[in-house]
């Protein structure tokens, strides 16, 4: 493995030796990613189910699945994608034709987290890839098996100054950020990402940050219950809740508030059993460090369900808290874990005000029939993206950009928005020398002035 250094300096001249910026380049390493993708099923499944016993089923759907569906999307769009796109120009100056043209950044950086390890690493790696990118890749080491293979299969089937994993922990990632790349796409913590932007305002490289923080979700009383009540449970416990997209706390109106919280106990034990703990449908928590600060958020009195917890192998049930208030501690930070704050609101424009005066979401969700409440509240709270009677799938749409706003982060991906993330807009406007309008040379006249005002308007 070449250190870090080094590795930059070989990928800078890969980019400059402009193999990547031939489509079919391109095309030819997602294939070959989608085949050790497709060959390595079992072995990817196996990682994530030895960092934090994901499910199978989980594994698939949220990871390797999602990921050879974006490869595809890819594959099947990139050359439309890749090619310059013709834009109007106006009457003062025609004639002429004006163009964007997509130009890879260059040497990027790509860093993830551990809760969706492999589809949060490789996801944005597609994009760099479309771009006409080389990357540099740092998996998490909290997920120490997942980040073995990613490093493993990336050295298998690309040269290092194309595409290279990089191992090692926070130390390791704090050398990368010390050298100068062209774009950095981070996906992790709040706190994290401030650092990393800290790092590259140095040298200006633009920064594209995928954050968490705390999603909202509102269940009016004009629902079935029912249905709410299994996507709400679906999307809150899918991965043990360690999703940064998952509905942190639940707003129940006070018409339905009793009925639903017995609903939602129902689907907890319809999905998992009596016991969770036995289910093979229910994933664990990734560490210690984590199990613990949990524990931590679970207030005895405020217990409506779950609770139980085993620390050997890192499980916990999940769990309802009820009549939480604002100013618990599960209120302060993202909770990140199978704990579900729950509470009563009978006012919307009251309880829109408190959402609001809070950092601005990753996620909202909002479960209710009536559309005029749905265009009222979608209008009113700013968020990076939302699922309405849902939680969650909005992000599997590969034609909706994904991405936060405010603490939740910056600039979005998914589908035709990561090539585009990751590439530079040049913008190109071309004339021919004949029919050279004269009325913007000097000298500048009157005359000049008011044929420039007339076709300026
Ligand atoms: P994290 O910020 O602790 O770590 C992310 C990456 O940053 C890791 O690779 C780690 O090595 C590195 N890192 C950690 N501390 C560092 C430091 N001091 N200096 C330099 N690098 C450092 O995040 P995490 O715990 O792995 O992931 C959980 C967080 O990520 C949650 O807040 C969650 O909401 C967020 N997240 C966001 C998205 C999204 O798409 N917006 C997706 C998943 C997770």
């Amino acid at each position: 493995m070449l250190d870090i250094p080094t590795l930059v300096k070989a990928q800078r001249a890969f980019f400059s030796s402009g193999k990547t910026r031939d489509v079919s380049f391109r095309i030819e390493a997602l294939e070959k990613l989608r085949r050790v993708l497709i060959d390595r099923e079992q072995d990817i499944a196996e990682a994530l189910k030895k960092d934090f016993g994901k499910p199978f089923f989980e594994s698939y759907t949220t990871e390797i699945g999602y990921v050879l569906g974006d490869i595809g999307h890819t594959i099947r769009g990139l050359k439309s994608w890749a090619k310059p796109r013709k834009v109007k120009t106006p009457l003062v100056l025609m004639p002429a034709r004006s163009e964007i043209h997509y130009e890879p950044f260059g040497c990027t950086l790509i860093i993830a987290p551990w809760n969706y390890p492999f589809q949060l690493q490789i996801s944005p790696l597609i994009g760099a890839i479309a771009a006409g990118n080389t990357a540099i890749l740092k998996p998490s080491e909290v997920t120490k098996h997942t980040q073995k293979f990613i490093n493993d299969v990336l050295q298998e089937i690309y040269p290092p100054e194309y595409i290279a994993g990089v191992g090692g922990a926070i130390p390791e990632t704090q050398q990368l950020l010390e050298e100068k790349f062209d774009l950095i796409f981070f996906t992790g913590s709040t706190r994290v990402g401030r650092i990393v932007m800290e790092k590259a305002a140095r040298n200006l490289t633009p920064v594209v940050l995928e954050l968490g923080g705390k999603s909202p979700c509102i269940v009016d009383e004009n629902v079935d219950l029912k249905t709410a009540a299994r996507r709400i449970v679906w999307g809150k416990f899918m991965n043990a809740s360690q999703t940064c997209v998952a509905p942190d706390y639940i707003c129940i109106h006070a018409n339905i508030y009793e009925q639903f919280l017995t609903q939602l106990k129902s689907t907890i034990v319809e999905f998992y059993g009596e016991n969770p703990k036995t289910s093979d449908s229910y994933a664990r928590i990734v560490n210690e460090p984590h199990f613990d600060r949990l524990l931590g958020l679970i207030d005895k009195a405020k217990l409506f369900h779950g609770g139980e917890s085993d620390r050997s192998s890192r499980y916990i049930a999940p769990t309802i808290l009820r009549d939480v208030s604002w100013t618990d501690k599960v209120m302060e930070d993202e909770v990140f874990g199978p704990i579900m704050p729950c509470f009563k609101y009978d006012n919307i424009d009251d309880l829109i005000k408190l959402i609001n005066a809070r950092p601005k979401p990753l996620s909202f969700y909002l479960f209710t029939k009536n559309k005029n409440l749905q265009e009222k509240v979608l209008r009113a709270v700013p968020f990076g993206g939302a699922s309405v009677n849902d939680c969650v799938v909005h992000l599997a749409n590969p034609e909706l950009p994904f991405g936060g706003v405010g603490e939740s982060g910056m600039g979005a991906y998914h589908g035709q928005y990561s090539f585009e993330v990751f590439s530079h807009k040049k913008s190109v406007l071309r004339k021919p020398f004949a029919l050279d309008a004269t009325m913007r040379y000097p000298p500048y006249t009157p005359f000049n002035l008011k044929l420039i005002r007339f076709f300026m308007k």
